[in-house]
């Protein structure tokens, strides 16, 4: 039993007596206000005994009324106090909860298995509500906000996108928080990301060089990614440092004209080139790719994908919107009624 239930009835019965008294008191005032109407105009010595009377039954109800006021305020201000300790102690069990199920849940991820981290994904998800707390068995996740808003990707070009919190830190916490159907950014790495399927793709917009540059021109920088042991990232280093493997990379990609130009992985192949991607050379294909080129090939999808985005948000769907708002619009004959 809580002291809110005990704490009610005390004070009920309290204010119960109090009422009853002054009842009483205001029963002796109505007898008192009618004396007073029965006096006699001649001098009589019962008015001053009905005036003393009455003045004796004021004094008495201005003291219960004072009790009564007392009798209130105590009690409020404890159940108040009690109310407020109670939802104290209430919250900070919730937070112990949340706290020691979340810690339950990391220690879930960090116990998998590497080949086993692809289900991250079922881990948290960050359109769910958080559950319920039932148990401390119970993992409970608390929603990282997510906030839409305009992107800057270059210069006046912007995009909507979901911008995920920065308190998210570990690469399984970010890639679990993009969302299918949406386009994510992620703003400790400045990389845009969508996930299709399993596959998070993550990129921002780099930039494309022609050809090979000529002598003295500045040479292509971030095209590779770095395979430099115990390279640290910094700005010495000219090669592309995905963020996934080097903890706190901005780096953007950048790639190489050719990159885009297809040449079967069993022709002689130009340098540089895609090696899959026409039906009938997949198969071959497939086998013969390298895990590097099949990770440019991702990282130049999401290259493509924040590109067509882009040109969506900025040319399609304004196109789109216009030819909605000229055909919804009433038709001009352009004649003049008589
Ligand atoms: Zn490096």
């Amino acid at each position: 039993m809580t002291g809110v239930t005990v704490l009610f009835p005390e004070l009920a019965s309290e204010i119960d007596a109090r009422l009853s008294s002054l009842h009483r008191i205001v029963d002796t005032l109505h007898e008192v206000v009618e004396g007073t109407r029965q006096e006699s105009p001649i001098f009589n010595i019962s008015i001053f005994e009905t005036r003393a009377g009455a003045i004796s039954t004021m004094r008495k109800l201005y003291s219960e009324l004072q009790k009564l006021t007392a009798i209130v305020v105590k009690n409020g201000a404890a159940a108040e106090a009690l109310h407020r300790e109670e939802l104290k102690a209430a919250q900070e069990g919730l937070n112990r909860a949340q706290s020691q199920a979340a810690d339950g849940a990391r220690l879930a991820i960090d116990r998998q298995p590497e080949a086993a981290r692809p289900t991250w994904s079922k881990i948290t998800s960050i359109n769910e509500p958080v559950a319920p707390c039932r148990a401390v068995a119970t993992p409970i996740t608390p929603a990282p906000v997510v906030v839409r808003g305009p992107v800057r990707v270059v210069g006046n070009i912007v995009v909507d996108a979901l911008i995920l919190p920065l308190t998210l830190k570990s690469v399984p916490e970010i890639f679990a928080a993009v969302v299918p159907g949406d386009l994510c950014y992620i703003p400790h790495w400045n990389h845009f990301a969508v996930r299709i399927g399993g596959c998070v793709l993550h990129a921002n917009l780099g930039c494309i060089y022609r050809g090979a540059p000529s002598r003295g021109t500045e040479k292509p920088e971030c095209v590779k990614e770095c395979r430099r042991a115990k390279c640290t990232g910094g700005a010495e280093c000219r090669y592309y440092h995905d963020p996934e493997n080097f903890a706190g990379s901005t780096d953007v990609r950048n790639f190489m004209a050719d990159s885009w130009y297809y040449t079967p992985a069993a022709s002689p192949a130009r340098y540089g080139t895609r090696r899959i991607g026409s039906a009938g050379d997949i198969e071959a294909d497939i086998r013969a790719i390298s895990l590097d080129e099949a990770r440019r090939f991702l990282h130049q999808t999401a290259h493509d994908v924040l590109c067509a985005l882009i040109l969506w948000q900025h040319v399609l769907a304004p196109a789109q919107r216009q030819k909605t708002t000229e055909t919804s619009a009433p038709k001009m004959s352009g004649k003049v009624c008589p």
